[in-house]
């Protein structure tokens, strides 16, 4: 396939003059079309990541790299992606958006991969697997050696979706690239960055498979503004990582105030930025934080989520306003 060739592509090198893109050429901050392959950010972070420009792809959030992948690596009405639920929900929705078929295995109770399960449920028309790890809603890792071996059996792409990798202590699979050809990393400036605003996801894989996600996405997917701005947030990641170590420390903290309440069950432990938590009484105790004030997400319809809610962990003023309301309970 030919992609769009735009006026950029076309000529990539610096000028005085511009008279190719039928641009207004009275100056503003965006009268000109941003850089559609966005080569400052992925330079910075190539060199952070330790990768290439060309394994990198940006997307306007996570959320498009999801959807330009089945896009590109399925075909409708034909083709399947494989997910293991519970899980982020935007993979289903893509993959039906798309008409591509959706393959569902259950996680354990306990929220890892039943491998077993996983590989029997793979067939010829699969071709997209998503793990999500740090897994939303329920916050663990999956199990590392299961996804080796997923990379080592399955022909199709493996996504391992780590939007909350920074809230972990486990090493990113970034750094196993080079092993796998058919791994697919996504991460996102939307939650240890603080950055949701902006729509930007990073989506790592081999140069062969970025290629191709370049073909078929927009050529200006990602705006002026958003690549100036995610430059200047890394370039003054100090504050991430602040950031990050005081989720984290809250994180603990309420975990432990949350285990004491009397009417919660159980309180999943988490390597991301939220916890999901088992009470008696789900719809009761949404129903109570709603009325203050505080807006929690009731999981209790999905699968080993029977009366689950999920809490994000806030600022230490927000999560003592949370625990304070839970103890009116
Ligand atoms: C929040 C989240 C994302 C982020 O999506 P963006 O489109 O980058 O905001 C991706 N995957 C998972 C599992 C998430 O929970």
């Amino acid at each position: 396939m030919k992609p769009y060739s735009s006026a950029r592509d076309e000529f990539k090198g610096e000028a005085e003059v511009y008279l190719d893109a039928n641009e207004n050429p009275f100056p503003s901050s965006y009268n000109r079309y941003p850089d559609p392959l966005q080569k400052n950010v992925k330079a910075v972070l190539a060199s952070t990541q330790n990768v290439q420009p060309e394994n990198i792809f940006l997307g306007n959030g996570s959320d498009e790299a999801i959807d330009v992948l089945i896009r590109s690596f399925c075909e409708p009405n034909r083709d399947s992606i494989l997910i293991l639920e519970p899980t982020y929900g935007m993979y289903a929705v893509c993959a039906n958006v798309n008409a591509v078929n959706i393959k569902s295995v259950a996680l354990t109770p306990s929220f890892d991969i039943d491998l077993e399960a996983t590989l029997n449920e793979i067939d010829s028309t699969t071709k997209i697997v998503f793990i999500c790890s740090p897994n939303n809603p329920s916050g663990n890792l999956l199990n590392r050696d299961s996804i080796l071996t997923l990379l080592n059996s399955f022909k199709g792409l493996v996504v391992v979706d780590e939007a909350y990798i920074d809230f972990s202590s486990s090493e990113s699979f970034v750094t196993s690239l080079a092993m796998f050809p058919t791994l697919v990393v996504l991460q996102t400036f939307s939650k240890a960055w603080g950055l949701a605003g902006l729509r930007l996801g990073i989506c790592y894989a081999a140069a062969e498979i970025i290629e191709i996600l370049n073909k078929v996405k927009y050529p200006y997917n990602i705006n002026s503004q958003t690549q100036y701005l995610a430059l200047e947030a890394m370039a003054n990641s100090e504050k991430k990582k602040l950031d990050v170590k005081q989720l984290i420390h809250e994180r603990v903290k309420l975990e432990k105030k949350l285990a004491e309440l009397p009417f919660v069950k159980f309180v999943f432990p988490s390597q991301a930025n939220f916890l999901l938590v088992r009470v008696t009484n789900a719809a009761h105790v949404y129903n109570v934080l709603l009325q203050k004030g505080v807006i929690v997400r009731n999981r209790s319809s999905i699968l080993h989520c029977e009366n689950c809610i999920r809490i994000t962990i806030g600022t230490p003023q927000e999560n003592q306003r949370l625990l304070t309301t839970l103890k009116e309970i």
